[in-house]
């Protein structure tokens, strides 16, 4: 697409720290540094969001993550963990419409790096988490 920023990267117009790319992904590290490694895995091809991968490009760009994701953490002995956060929509954080998956090392329990999961379990009934079971259900497939 002409005018994103993410094509731009794939096609050099615009310069990254490439770490790790072939004919499907290209991996680099994003501007923002959240945590030291953080990097972005995007495909090549422009696709806006989770919503709109086929099951063929999906298998493709997730089976490249876990050896770019080992990369990153080899490459520093002080990483302990990784996020691997992906943002569908403006209301979900995304900034780039372009699909791409955040690897976020992680170093310590007060790095520069948060995520919150409330936990709301109180505030559903059986009956309330079986509609939702089932609503979602009726869609697998669409
Ligand atoms: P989002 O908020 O859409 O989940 O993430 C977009 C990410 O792209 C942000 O973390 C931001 O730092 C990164 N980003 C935006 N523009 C550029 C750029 O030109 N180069 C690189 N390497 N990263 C960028
Ligand atoms: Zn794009």
């Amino acid at each position: 697409m002409k005018d994103c920023i993410f094509c731009k990267i794939v096609r050099n117009e615009i310069p990254s720290y490439t770490i790790y790319e072939d004919d499907v992904v290209k991996a680099f590290l994003d501007i923002s540094q959240g945590t030291p490694g953080h990097t972005l895995v995007i495909p090549k091809k422009h696709i806006a969001n989770i919503f709109e991968y086929d099951p063929e490009l999906a298998a493709q760009v997730f089976s490249r993550i876990p050896k770019i994701a080992r990369a990153i953490k080899a490459s520093n002995p002080d990483i302990k963990g990784m996020n691997i956060v992906n943002n569908n929509g403006q209301i979900a954080y995304q900034s780039v419409f372009h699909s791409h998956f955040h690897l976020v090392p992680r170093y310590t329990t007060h790095d520069d790096f948060a995520m919150i999961f409330k936990d709301n379990s109180n505030k559903y009934s059986p009956d309330d988490l079986k509609k939702i079971q089932t609503n979602i259900i009726d869609h697998i497939g669409d």
